[in-house]
């Protein structure tokens, strides 16, 4: 699968709302699909990142994206219903959602997990995902076929030493991702997760700082699977936590 290859247009009168997509790897995924056809809501905190993406997508002649400026940390479902009764004036529709913005926190010992710390990571890993999910299904379920896309990681599948909160918010994720995708089972919204895989971003930097770059995957490397995710070649795929860097 991991030769998928999309169609030019795969993506062209889609929709597509991307959290974290000031940088990393959400940054490369708005970008991505601006180029296959997609109409981009490019969701997150830091607004001059949102803007430097607008301006790249415009530039590249992709259609015109819209920006959310939002901090997931402090969130509330009222701010997500307004996000989606806007996203409705503008645009009318909504087909994929890209649930990507994430924080690692600290990596420290379980001893010294502090209670602050903890509930930050699962605000912004976790609930701002549900909430915001929750407040924009009305328009999912309008579309023919909608995508929902959480983000995992290896250590939501597994526990490691030291990774604490946010090991545990990826393991919430893959189980709010289940949970989901049964109970959507017999409608138009399919629900699944990526595990992107070391990858070459800040995240990663800070997880393993002194480690050889070089060595790793770029964003652009994923993208065969965030794009197979979103475009109609995966509409039967549900429930599925998938790997972009299959062993
Ligand atoms: P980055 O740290 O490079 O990017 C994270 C993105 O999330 C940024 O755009 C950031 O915005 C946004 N974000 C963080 N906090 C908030 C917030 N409170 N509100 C809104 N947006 C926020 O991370 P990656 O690109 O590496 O990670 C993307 C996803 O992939 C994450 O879910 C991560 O857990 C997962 N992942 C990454 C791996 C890797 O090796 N890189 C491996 C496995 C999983 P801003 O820049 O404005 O703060």
């Amino acid at each position: 699968m991991q030769s998928y290859q999309a169609a030019t247009d795969a993506l062209k009168d889609k929709v597509i709302l991307v959290t974290g997509a000031g940088d990393g790897i959400g940054k490369e995924a708005a970008l991505t699909y601006a180029r296959y056809g997609a109409t981009v809501i490019l969701l997150g905190k830091t607004v001059n990142k949102l803007t430097a993406v607008y301006d790249e997508i415009v530039a590249n002649g992709g259609q015109e994206p819209a920006i959310v400026p939002l901090d997931l940390k402090g969130a509330t479902a009222k701010h997500y219903r307004d996000m989606a009764a806007t996203i409705d004036a503008e645009f009318g529709r909504l087909d994929g959602v890209l649930h990507n913005a994430g924080i690692l926190g600290v990596l420290s010992p379980f001893e010294h997990i502090d209670l602050a710390t903890w509930n930050d990571i699962m605000q912004v890993n976790v609930t701002s995902a549900m909430l915001m999910t929750q407040a924009l299904i009305p328009l999912l379920k309008r579309t023919a076929a909608a995508s929902v896309v959480f983000t995992s990681s290896g250590v939501g599948r597994k526990g490691r030493a030291f990774w604490g909160p946010y090991a545990v918010s990826k393991f919430a994720t893959e189980g709010l991702m289940q949970v989901m995708a049964d109970e959507f089972e017999n409608s138009s919204i399919r629900v699944n997760c990526i595990n992107p895989g070391a990858t070459r971003t800040k995240m990663r930097s800070k997880a393993y700082p002194g480690e050889d770059v070089s060595k790793l995957k770029t964003a652009a490397d994923l993208m065969w699977l965030y794009l197979y995710l979103m475009s109609d070649d995966s509409t039967d795929v549900n429930g599925q936590s998938l790997d972009a860097q299959p062993k």
